[in-house]
């Protein structure tokens, strides 16, 4: 017999609770604990539900930072806990599972991004938010999938540009501002990297009427072949506006999309277009973590300050951030809108 509101052992002893004991449990601990959970587009439904901002990495971590709570507990992955580090030095940031991370993000090192400087000394360096707090902090400026124009387009014309991790946000930054002087880092997202044209063809040879929007995180043949590139954002405001879209990112986007649209036809471009790292979050897990407060996220002082300083110029340069109205954070927690940038 387990007793009520003890917590237990291990994430499997939750997981053999029935789940409307788990998220009784969840509910109750997070008021004990003054916590916050915030839940990334692409995690599963059930963490969904019970979490209290849904959205995209940066925007989750900026209204996290916004809000009185003491503990937030981040349902994503590990780069996207450390942004909310960054952003709330004096908060506690739980991941239910630290083995959820970021292939793309770990393309790329500390260390391997100060040979890199070293090679190229009078580069400026961009950093994709898929990037670890390290990496950040070796920066001079961050981007996201929807700001990176922007960014680039701040730098001199003539001063190189180390861009990290996606090469292929890269290349397309490269396309899209006529630069030739950008170095890119060769990581990737084995997600959106994995989409070929064959499945692009199959999508819309079952779908002629569809538009066909794809992430620029996708390589540069199925750009080239897209109606639309654009962020998760971009993405989900067209949904709003078309009956039919073929859309080229994660399938959790896609789900959330059906789900809203319940007489639309969304379909993704490849049924192959999920990203594991961020399915290892369940709600045994949250209510794991938040009852042993686990596992917390830490970081070296001078490195969240640096890394911090490379996020705050984006924000600049993008006008800030700002808190959602009553009606958009009502339409975020729906489903219906999203803030921030995407996956990144
Ligand atoms: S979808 Fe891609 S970029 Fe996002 S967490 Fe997964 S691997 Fe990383």
């Amino acid at each position: 017999m387990i007793e009520r509101g003890v917590p237990l052992a291990t994430a499997l002893d939750y997981a053999s609770l029935n789940p409307g004991e788990v998220t009784e449990r969840i509910l109750l601990r997070k008021k004990e604990l003054n916590a916050v959970i915030l839940g990334h587009n692409y995690q599963r439904v059930e963490i969904q539900d019970v979490s209290d901002y849904l959205g995209d990495s940066l925007g989750l971590s900026q209204e996290a930072a916004a809000t009185d709570a003491d503990v937030i507990v981040f349902c994503g992955v590990h780069f996207m806990a450390e942004t909310a580090k960054i952003l709330s030095p004096g908060k506690t940031v739980l991941m239910p599972d630290l083995r959820a991370g970021c292939p793309m993000a770990d393309f790329v090192t500390g260390d391997a991004l100060r040979r890199l400087k070293a090679r190229h000394p009078d580069a400026a360096v961009v950093a994709y938010v898929n990037s670890t707090a390290e990496v950040k902090a070796e920066s001079d400026i961050c981007c996201t999938s929807s700001n990176a124009v922007k960014v680039v387009e701040s730098i001199p014309r003539d001063r190189p540009i180390i861009f990290v991790p996606d090469r292929n946000l890269a290349r397309y930054v490269e396309e899209r501002t006529g630069r030739d002087n950008i170095i890119a880092w060769d990581g990737y997202c084995y997600v959106h990297d994995d989409m070929v044209l064959e499945e692009l063809a199959t999508a819309r040879k079952a779908h002629p009427n569809a538009l066909v929007v794809v992430h620029p995180e996708a390589r540069r043949e199925l750009l080239d072949a897209a109606d639309v590139v654009t962020s998760t954002a971009g993405m989900v405001d067209l949904a709003e506006e078309h009956d039919s879209i073929i859309f080229g990112t994660e399938r959790g986007l896609v789900d959330r999309m059906r789900q809203q649209f319940p007489g639309k036809t969304f379909v993704p471009l490849s049924g192959a277009a999920i990203c594991g790292n961020m399915k290892l979050n369940t709600l045994a897990k949250l209510a794991w973590s938040l009852d042993h407060r686990a596992h917390e996220v830490t970081m070296d002082e001078e490195i969240r300050v640096r890394a911090h300083g490379a996020l705050q110029r984006m924000l600049e340069l993008s006008g800030g951030w700002q808190a959602p109205s009553e009606e958009e954070a009502a339409l975020e927690l729906a489903g219906v809108r999203s803030s921030g940038c995407g996956c990144g």
